[in-house]
């Protein structure tokens, strides 16, 4: 395929970054792929693995004449990573970013974006709870979505994107940033929040030995302790970033989580079967729109 990008800037690379260069690779969407990490040592295994095809010591020589910068750092990042790099930023270029929460990192990046510069916010809902510039791999983008928050942008700029999108394999839709935010508060950042919940009262629970909870995990517990296995600076970041839709969906899972403990109580058997069967059918519905084989953001376990 004929390169969508002269030369592709990708700083933060992590699970997100390296998939996406992996993908680009192998589609051939990129003229040059260049890097940036934060850190010497994130930087070191890049160059060791030829994750790029360059690999920079700032983020601002990384995006100096790129023509897409994509922002794979944790939210709270974001602005600052922004503010580094909008002197360097050519004009007519496009950034970008994939972060889990959008409204805040609009918020944050926005005002560095220089005139003549557009910027792209999107978030694939794609990962697995490894991270490092090792997990990546280009199949992980597949069958999956890519939202776009095109937030008045560049038509032809976003246009652009999303054909790198699905490029790269992913299905994109294009959402308003407050209806995203509330949208993966549900499919995601709750469920992520409960699992880690469930992890730790396991933990505190010690009545139930450590060795117990491992040797006799069953599904549901498994996939808890997987998810809850995410990197904790990332979703510490999408919590305090995501605060006003989480909070919503806490709230009402709150609320019905008390309807169900009570029917426990009062042994209504007719309610349980009842919310159960509509919970059924919530699983049907996703399986037949294709979107089975894992949850938004709780992703596939690479296979190493
Ligand atoms: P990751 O594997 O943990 O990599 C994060 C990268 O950001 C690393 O290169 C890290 O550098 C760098 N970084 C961390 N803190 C930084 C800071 N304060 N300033 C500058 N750079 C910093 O993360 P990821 O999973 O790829 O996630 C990247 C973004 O994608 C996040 O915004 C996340 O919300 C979003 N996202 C993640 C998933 C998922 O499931 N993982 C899915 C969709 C979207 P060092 O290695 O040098 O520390």
């Amino acid at each position: 395929m004929k390169p969508i990008y002269d030369r592709v800037a990708l700083i933060g690379l992590g699970l997100i970054a390296s998939s996406m260069a992996h993908a680009m690779r192998r589609h051939g969407l990129a003229g040059e792929i260049v890097g940036h990490a934060r850190s010497t040592e994130t930087r070191d295994v890049a160059r060791e693995i030829g994750l790029c095809d360059r690999v920079c010591d700032s983020a601002a020589e990384a995006a100096r004449d790129a023509d897409l910068v994509v922002l794979c750092v944790p939210v709270g990042a974001m602005g600052a990573v922004a503010e580094e790099i909008a002197p360097v930023l050519k004009p007519g270029a496009t950034v970008s970013d994939v972060g889990s929460v959008k409204r805040d990192v609009i918020q944050a990046v926005g005002p560095h974006i220089p005139e003549g510069v557009h910027f792209v916010p999107t978030h694939p809902l794609a990962g697995t709870e490894h991270s490092g510039p090792r997990a990546g791999f280009a199949e992980l983008f597949e069958n999956r979505y890519c939202l776009i928050v095109p937030d008045g942008a560049d038509r032809d700029a976003v246009d652009r994107v999303e054909t790198l999108w699905r490029a790269m394999g992913a299905k994109t839709d294009e959402m308003d940033a407050d209806h995203h935010d509330l949208v993966v508060a549900v499919t995601s950042h709750a469920p992520h929040l409960i699992a880690y919940t469930m992890v730790g009262v396991a933990d505190d629970l010690r009545r139930v030995t450590d060795s117990e909870v491992i040797k006799y995990s069953a599904a549901g517990f498994r996939d808890f302790t997987r998810i809850a296995a995410s990197d904790p600076t990332m979703w510490r970041d999408v919590f305090l970033h995501n605060r006003k839709a989480t909070l919503e969906i806490l709230g009402r899972f709150t609320e019905e989580l008390f309807a169900l403990q009570r029917a426990i109580r009062t042994g209504d058997g007719d309610l349980l079967f009842d919310y159960f069967t509509r919970t059924r059918a919530i699983r049907r519905g996703i399986i037949e729109a294709g979107q089975d084989t894992d949850a938004p953001d709780f992703g596939r376990v690479k296979k190493s």
